[in-house]
Parts: structure tokens; sequence; C-alpha cells
């Protein structure tokens, strides 16, 4: 459903052309759990803010469910990236004056199609489905760092995306919190059948992916495919 051609990112800075991503071409299947893992530098966050559509490529071209989203005004894009991408990410980013479920709410205001009462239950559901709705009256920052990307990964959810991109979903839990999320992960791509696309630096987080990218300097060195049998 998401195929990346060509894709070349750089910056200009004050020394010149900064090349940070060097022509990377590869697609995501529906419900697939991929990791993106390669050094620090390599590239990862760049291509998660281009496949997320945070940011356009300097060439090549993004289709997601065959539509070219390089081509896209910027308010399309951002209608387009509100309704089918959810993002996580390592710091939970989730706003601290609000509740557990007022976070998961948010995304819905700016989509369509639903009153008040409709997102609220809604966004109860999701906390219910990743485990959080005893919680869901907390402030955010009441709430342990697991917990708070459970919250997180149900706002990410709220639009019912095609995609989840989660930058080192993590990087900031301890092994134990890390391996429970990434369960979670994957208990919502069986049921749901949304893809998830992941930066890593955690093996244990490419181990059990269905498919591992490895970047290396803006390229693509290597990709494994795990199991077969996950998806
Ligand atoms: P990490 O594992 O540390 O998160 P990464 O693989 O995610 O690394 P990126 O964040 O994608 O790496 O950064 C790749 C390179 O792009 C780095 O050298 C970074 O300094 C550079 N870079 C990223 N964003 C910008 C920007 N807006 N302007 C200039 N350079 C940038
Ligand atoms: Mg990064």
């Amino acid at each position: 459903i998401i195929q990346a051609h060509g894709i070349f990112k750089g910056y200009e800075t004050e020394t010149g052309h900064l090349r940070i991503l060097k022509g990377i071409s590869t697609a995501f299947r529906t419900g697939e759990v991929v990791s993106i893992m390669g050094p620090s530098g390599s590239g990862k966050s760049t291509l998660l803010g281009i496949l997320g559509t945070l940011d356009l490529p300097t060439a090549g071209h993004l289709f997601i469910q065959g539509q070219d989203v390089t081509r896209l005004s910027e308010s399309r894009l951002a209608g387009y990236r509100a309704s089918k991408i959810g993002f996580v990410f390592q710091s939970y980013n989730l706003i601290s004056t609000m509740t557990a479920l007022e976070n998961v709410m948010l995304p819905m205001l700016s989509a369509e199609g639903k009153t008040r009462r409709q997102m609220r239950q809604r966004a109860m559901d999701l906390l219910e489905l990743v485990g959080m709705k005893e919680r869901m009256h907390h402030l955010s920052p009441r709430l342990s760092g697991g917990q708070q990307q459970r919250v997180a990964i149900a706002r990410a959810l709220a639009n019912e995306p095609l995609v989840v991109i989660a930058d080192e979903p993590t990087g900031n839990l301890d092994r134990k919190t890390g391996e429970v999320i990434l369960e979670l992960i994957f208990s919502l791509r069986d049921r749901l059948r949304t893809t998830f696309i992941l930066a890593t630096h955690d093996p244990y987080v490419a181990s059990v992916s269905d498919r591992v990218i490895h970047l290396s300097d803006g390229k693509i060195e290597q990709v494994v495919e795990n199991r077969v049998n996950r998806t």
C-alpha cells in the first residue's frame, strides 16, 4: 500500500548541500510490521518523516494506495496525513495538561464525521484495546513511560490510519516494558491490519518484525525477511 520510488532527501546548510537519503526504493504491504535499523545519522528518522508525509523528498515519489502524495498541495497533504497516518514517538509526546482520554480524542477533532460523543466512545474503546481504560482520566504525566506509550499508540490509531509510523517506540523503555509494547503492536496489527513502520536501535525489535530494512549512509544496505507466517 505504500511505495517509495527513488527517494532522495537533502538539506541546504551553510557549508553546502547535505545529502541524507540517497535513492530509497521499497514497499510496505498492509498489516506488515517493518523495522528500519541503522547507525545514528543513517537517515532513519528522515525516512520516517517522508513516509509519514511530514516532509517531502528532494527527489523521488511516495505512493500511498496508488496515489502520488508528493504531488498533493500542502493543505491536501495535511488532511491526508491526519486521516491516513498515525505517529508514535520515543518520548510519547502526549499533551501533559490533558488526560489520557483527551489525548486520544485530539486527532479526531481535526477529522470529520464524528460527534463529540462518538469521539469519546471511540477513544474509550481504543484505550480499552491498549489496556489503559482504567487510567483514562489520568493526566499523562501521572502515567509511567510504558503507559504513556500505550496511550500514544491509542492516539495514533484514533483516525483508523493505514499506517503507524513509530520512531524508536521502545527507545525510552526498559526491556520488559518494550516487549509489552511490541506485543501490543503485533496484537493491533493482527486485529486491525494496520501497517507499522518502526525505526529502532533494538535488535530484539528487529528480530520480531516481519521485515528489517538496514539503512547505511542514506541507502538501503540490506533487507531481511523474517518469518513469513506472521502476516
Ligand atoms: P538516530 O539513530 O540518531 O535517530 P537517524 O538515523 O534517525 O539517527 P536522522 O535523524 O534521519 O538519523 O538524520 C540523518 C542526518 O540528517 C543527520 O546527519 C542529521 O544531522 C541530518 N538532518 C536531519 N534533519 C536535518 C535538517 N532539518 N537540516 C539539516 N540536517 C538534518
Ligand atoms: Mg532518529
